[in-house]
């Protein structure tokens, strides 16, 4: 008898037919003689029309009452989905993410988890009964406030409480049958991979794979717990997270494991900016202040003859205001010219292993690009990735040609998308 935790996505559980199909597999692990934990996800795009409908309210709704809204939604679907296990005549007790001891920081809308006490959990498996709980959700330590993960968040519910219980394993049910090379909804010829790594994952996710969510891979990587990611809509084997690719497996590893895209962010560029020691500190150390991420930086090298130079990073574009509003009041202190925002950009990002050994990846990379006609704007690299900013409309066409020119596309179309909006 082993222990799983298994957590199905909005779009597995979107109606109340979707609810009774996944109540129906998850008895059926139950009667593989499993104790069984499910973490589930608000119904659909729930939390999505819930945010549409505070924005109706405030443009800046106060974090707190926020995440009390958001959290609503996975309290509906947990709720639906014991009464349709109770139907199938067995035990299922629902828990908010509080009951279920996911203790967090009091940052609302991103709160990290500090620890699981998964109590009431415990007994509750002990009694025989199935355990559902509320994704994405947790209660402050300090506050004792609801706070929410950040979207996407029920995947590291999920990881953090397959942890916290020592789970065999933990099962990511989605709306696609895997991990694939590329986001099946934008390249179809995507290929499912059999196994990928934690590091690889975590490039992957950061890179915007909105397939798992980025904590919950760096999570699973901490505790060495794999976490098999599958379709709810199939009974087909889907993709492992692990530590290391099987023994064997490296002659069909490929350079590449997988191209991610990511228009979620935004670009600003602060023009004329005096080439001197310490401007870089002071600009960055004000976004920092404000808790603002930054991902991508340039400094073009100085004009000589004036001694300035234009400095342009990416943030997301839900943080392009603030940043804005925080360089124009330095404005005057750092003495730039001005401050250009361009929230029409798009990320593409190569992930592989493989790509440390092979010199000539980005000449691939940048030549499948400048065949299909797309201008490279920014470059980053790491060690296992190269990423590229280019115009958010070359985003998909960038993405199909840089997965043609890898040799990634399947032989026979895999990537089939089973529900879920891609909202
Ligand atoms: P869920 O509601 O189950 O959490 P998400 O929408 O968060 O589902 O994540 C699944 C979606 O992630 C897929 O429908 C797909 O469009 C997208 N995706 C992006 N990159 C990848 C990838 N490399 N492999 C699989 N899916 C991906
Ligand atoms: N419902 C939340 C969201 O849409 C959390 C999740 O689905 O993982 O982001
Ligand atoms: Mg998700």
């Amino acid at each position: 008898m082993g222990l799983i935790v298994q957590k199905y996505g909005g779009s597995s559980v979107a109606d109340a037919a979707g609810l009774k199909r996944v109540a129906n597999r998850i008895v059926a692990a139950k009667r593989d003689g499993n104790q069984v934990v499910v973490v589930v996800s608000a119904m659909g795009d729930t939390t999505d029309e819930l945010i549409d409908l505070a924005e109706q309210i405030t443009p800046i709704p106060q974090g707190r009452e926020l995440d009390m809204l958001l959290t609503a939604g996975e309290r509906i679907s947990m709720a639906l989905l014991a009464m349709a296990i109770n139907n199938l005549g067995h035990e299922a007790l629902s828990f908010t993410g509080s009951q279920a001891g996911v203790i967090t920081t009091s940052a609302h809308g991103r709160a990290r988890i500090i620890d699981v006490t998964p109590g009431r959990i415990k007994e509750a498996l002990d009694g025989g009964a199935i355990a559902i709980v509320a994704g994405f959700q947790g209660i402050s330590q300090d506050t004792k406030d609801v706070t929410t993960l950040g979207r996407g968040g029920s995947d590291t519910t999920a990881v953090a409480l397959a942890a916290a219980l020592d789970a065999d394993v933990c099962e990511i049910y989605t709306d696609v049958d895997g991990v694939f090379s590329a986001d099946p909804r934008v390249v179809p010829s995507a290929r499912k991979l059999k196994t990928v790594t934690y590091d690889e994952m975590l490039e992957l996710a950061a890179s915007g794979a909105k397939v798992l969510h980025l904590r919950c891979v760096e999570y699973a990587r901490r505790y060495n717990l794999p976490i098999h990611v599958r379709s709810s809509f199939t009974t087909n084997e889907g993709t492992w997270v692990v530590k290391d690719h099987p023994e064997g497996g490296s002659m069909e590893q490929a350079i590449i494991s997988g191209i991610a895209h990511d228009k979620s962010e935004a670009k600003i560029t602060i023009v004329g900016v005096p080439d001197r020691t310490g401007v870089a500190a002071r600009i960055f150390q004000a976004i920092a202040d404000a808790d603002i991420n930054i991902d991508m930086i340039v400094q073009n090298v100085s004009a000589a003859a004036t001694g300035l130079t234009d400095i342009s990073f990416t943030l997301p574009k839900a943080e392009g205001a603030a940043a804005t509003a925080i360089l124009q009041k330095l404005q005057g202190e750092v003495g730039f010219a001005s401050i250009q925002y361009d929230d029409q950009i798009g990320k593409l990002s190569l992930v592989g292993a493989g790509m440390r050994s092979h010199p000539g990846v980005t000449a691939t990379f940048f030549g499948a690009l400048s065949d299909a006609g797309v201008n490279i704007e920014m470059i980053s690299t790491s060690e296992i990735r190269i990423s590229i900013i280019c115009r958010e409309t070359d985003v998909e066409r960038g993405a199909k040609a840089a997965h043609t020119a890898f040799e990634l596309d399947a032989d026979q179309s895999e990537a089939v998308v089973y529900g879920g909006t891609g909202r």
